[in-house]
């Protein structure tokens, strides 16, 4: 891949100065695929450049992580041990950004056994839960950036030679992106934020009450709670330091009441839970949780991912996204979230972020889940967008407009 040389140093450097925004004196962890080390080289050089003190790695291997999940006894992935996050739980605490690169092979657990992929995501899950604090409330700068690693540019472009199909994932990831064809793309990015944070602050002076969406199998009223902040583009760490969570990033969102989500929704795209796929699937909520659901694949994956604990059964993201983002106008399915999120308006069954709330960074566990906040240890996106949703918002005199029309914005933020 010699050829996008140019290119990868520009996206190593939107990666380190749009994505964690890294400032002097800060250390970095970058976890990355072993495929990905040429990437991973650059943006630890354009770290030091920024002005990086340290710069460490967590790679991550798949062969690896297979053959534990083939061979170890239930009762160990059951107990990963704690040690293995003590770098990651211990660096958010020491002024580190956090940078993924991200190119899971979709189909890397499809024939594991359920329950034993889902005892090792529970523990791990279990064992990170200071790291992914720190992230989830934006404590730090995190960012997520893609690379096309072999096995997800093959389930790509499963009928191309396999350099070829990682050349063409590889021309995506940097269309998507915003890398492609841009002299500098940090400017780009700027603009970028700035059309997102404009629909994001006319979203909060909103307060919708509640927002209803109608198409094709979809019929479905969730209650937005008091104090809810719509969120979209840069974020800001505690320190003050605006960073981009996700390269690309076309949403903006928030969060439902728990407690308030009624009706029916269907996917419109499929779902990769954990490296198995659910597809053409539907949820239906009362009181905020699902009381019935099928899949016409996955549904067995879907089960378990609904019984993983109480709040995978709950909402805990809304986003809208236009279907006319360069996610969507590739007309792919990606099989990777960071991707297929920002093609369509989607929900996430399980944790809430809850800096979407007022005072949500401070409240305990009692007064989050009394505003609504749902908790989880899963996040899982699902796709509910399409050319036909329609989507109004209620205000709180009752008030009903037009938020989304044929699955964009009813409004022009430009
Ligand atoms: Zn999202
Ligand atoms: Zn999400």
């Amino acid at each position: 891949m010699g050829k996008f040389e140019e290119e990868l140093k520009k996206f190593a450097r939107l990666a380190v100065r749009t994505g964690v925004n890294l400032q002097k004196g800060q250390g970095l962890v970058i976890s990355a695929p072993i495929e990905a080390s040429h990437f991973a080289h650059l943006i630890a050089e354009e770290a030091y450049k920024a002005g990086a003190r340290n710069v460490e790695m967590d790679w991550e291997d798949d062969a690896i992580s297979l053959l534990r999940l083939q061979h170890a006894p239930l009762e160990a992935l059951k107990h990963i041990p704690a040690w293995k996050f003590y770098a990651r739980n211990t660096a958010v605490r020491d002024d580190y950004a956090v940078l993924s690169v991200y190119g899971p092979n979709p189909d890397l657990l499809e024939k594991m056994d359920g329950i034993r992929v889902a005892a090792y995501m529970k523990s791990t899950g279990k064992e990170t839960a200071p790291f992914r604090e720190y992230l989830m409330n934006d404590r730090i700068q995190w960012s997520i950036v893609a690379y096309p690693t072999v096995a997800w540019s093959k389930k790509m472009f499963p009928d191309k030679p396999v350099a070829e199909a990682q050349e063409l994932l590889m021309k995506e990831v940097l269309r998507i992106s915003r890398v492609a064809g841009n002299e500098d793309p940090v400017a780009v990015w700027e603009e970028h934020n700035k059309r997102l944070h404009a629909a994001r602050d006319f979203l909060n002076t909103q307060k919708f009450r509640q927002l209803i969406y109608h198409s094709e199998g979809t019929d479905l009223a969730i209650s937005l709670p008091e104090g809810h902040i719509w969120g979209g583009g840069s974020g800001t760490s505690e320190a003050g330091i605006d960073f981009n969570a996700n390269i690309p990033t076309e949403e903006v969102f928030t969060l439902p009441d728990k407690r308030g989500v009624n009706g029916t929704v269907s996917s419109t795209m499929p779902l990769n839970s954990n490296g198995q796929i659910i597809d053409r699937f539907s949820l239906t909520f009362k009181d905020g949780e699902i009381v019935d659901f099928r899949a016409e694949k996955g549904e067995e994956a879907l089960k378990h991912l609904l019984a993983t604990d109480e709040g995978s059964r709950r909402l805990g993201e809304v986003a809208l996204v236009p279907h006319h983002s360069p996610v969507s106008e590739s007309g792919m399915v990606f099989y990777n979230t960071l991707f297929d999120e920002n093609a369509s308006c989607h929900l996430a069954l399980g944790k809430a972020y809850p800096i979407c709330i007022e005072g949500g960074n401070v409240m305990n566990e009692k007064q989050l889940d009394r505003a609504g906040v749902n908790d989880s240890i899963v996040h899982e996106d699902f796709m509910v967008g399409s050319a036909e949703l329609d989507i109004d918002g209620v205000k709180a005199d009752g008030t009903q407009i037009p938020v989304f029309r044929h699955g964009d914005w009813a409004f022009d933020f430009r």
